[in-house]
């Protein structure tokens, strides 16, 4: 078949806040290919997405993304690989192609599945999907107090493994972070895995990040996650160093399999964490996956929205070793919950199973997600380059 459509649907909650977290807006894709249909999503800005398929061609390494998409053949998972070969090539100097490339990634993957009868991972060629243990990704507390309240609220929700990130943590004195870690180690109990998300604070700072090592490595935490932006890749060998046993997590950041290459190479980390959403889709993110099994890193999503954008990120490492953890959002806003009809929860073993349904296994509910829809238009010379389309 020919991918004869591509629309891009931009939600967003009424009011989006400064905080850290990504699950307030939303940039849906449905592709179309003859009579089949698929979705995906993007993580990231959602009109500058919109943007780059749309834009007009600045020249020959700058073109809108649509043009390495429309037409193109579809009939499995080699075209999906040549299709982003080709929006890598053609959209070189577009920043966000990446981005936009993502979400169109998962929904061509997502059409395959649905027409195959066949879940993603098994069209990645892995045969069963192992369970994950889902940790709770959550902010800081604004105090201690409120980290402590959220922790134990985790761990009453049946979560074995928690991550705090964000908020106040390295903004303040190394003594004020040190007690939001001890506050989330004593609310999740001695036996829970405890993850710390430092949200890139200290930039490339190994000393500011160093002075927070003794709380880390007192409460016995599993990992610290981007104590530093993804390229430090320096700062990041000289602080695991130092660190012992908390190992470093990185590579949300990465938008390109080289990015996250580079990550497995230098940066001494014990888990890399990839957005399925944003790193130019499952296809590269399968890729890095394989890598960092090759060298012994461990491989975990990163996902802070949908359900939809969860099952993408999951089927990269469907099947992981059984120790595998995997990031799941607990208080997203009403609009990452509304976008799909199935919700992925943990089963009775507090253990999260990827979907075993065609495709990503969860499907957009269209009616839910109606009142997040944000009109849209982008006119260039009087040309009309992009109208919200109907759901
Ligand atoms: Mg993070």
């Amino acid at each position: 078949v020919k991918i004869d459509a591509v629309d891009f649907f931009y939600l967003a909650m009424p009011e989006v806040l400064d905080v850290g977290d990504g699950s307030q807006d939303a940039l849906l894709v449905r592709v179309q290919a003859g009579e089949h249909v698929g979705w995906g999503e993007c993580e990231a800005s959602p009109l500058v997405s919109i943007a780059s398929f749309v834009c007009p061609m600045s020249h020959s390494a700058c073109k809108p993304v649509r043009d390495s998409v429309l037409g193109q053949r579809l009939d499995g998972p080699d075209d999906i690989r040549r299709i982003g070969d080709l929006v890598r090539a053609q959209s070189l100097d577009l920043l966000q192609a990446d981005h936009t490339l993502s979400g169109i990634d998962i929904a061509l993957w997502d059409l395959l599945g649905r027409r195959r009868g066949e879940p993603v991972y098994r069209l990645l060629g892995d045969q069963r999907a192992t369970p994950k243990l889902p940790y709770a990704s959550q902010l800081f507390g604004d105090t201690p107090e409120e980290t402590l309240r959220l922790a134990r609220a985790a761990r009453d929700k049946g979560f074995r493994a928690a991550k705090f990130g964000w908020g106040p943590y390295g903004r303040a004195a190394p003594a004020d972070d040190a007690a939001q870690v001890f506050a989330a180690r004593e609310g999740l109990g001695d036996d829970g895995v405890l993850l710390i998300d430092a949200g890139t604070v200290w930039l490339d700072d190994v000393a500011q990040a160093a002075r927070r090592l003794d709380a880390l490595r007192a409460c016995r935490v599993t990992w610290l996650e981007e104590p530093f932006v993804s390229g430090a890749l320096g700062a990041y060998r000289r602080l695991a160093e130092l660190a012992g046993p908390v190992r470093l997590a990185a590579g949300e950041g990465c938008h390109s399999y080289h990015m996250a290459e580079q990550l497995l190479e230098y940066a001494g980390l014990g888990f890399i964490q990839i957005d399925a959403g944003r790193i130019g889709g499952i296809a590269v993110a399968r890729r890095v996956a394989e890598a960092a099994r090759a060298r012994g890193v461990a491989y975990v999503n990163h996902t802070f929205t949908s359900h939809l954008a969860l099952s993408a990120s999951l089927q990269p490492y469907a099947a992981s070793e059984p120790d595998a953890i995997c990031e799941y959002p607990v208080e997203p806003r009403q609009l990452a919950r509304d976008i799909t009809h199935e919700q992925i929860v943990p089963d009775a073993d507090g253990r999260i199973r990827l979907p075993d349904g065609p495709g990503l296994g969860v499907t957009p509910n269209l009616a839910a997600i109606a009142p997040y829809l944000q009109d849209v238009e982008i006119r260039v010379g009087g040309r009309t380059l992009y109208r919200t389309p109907a759901l």
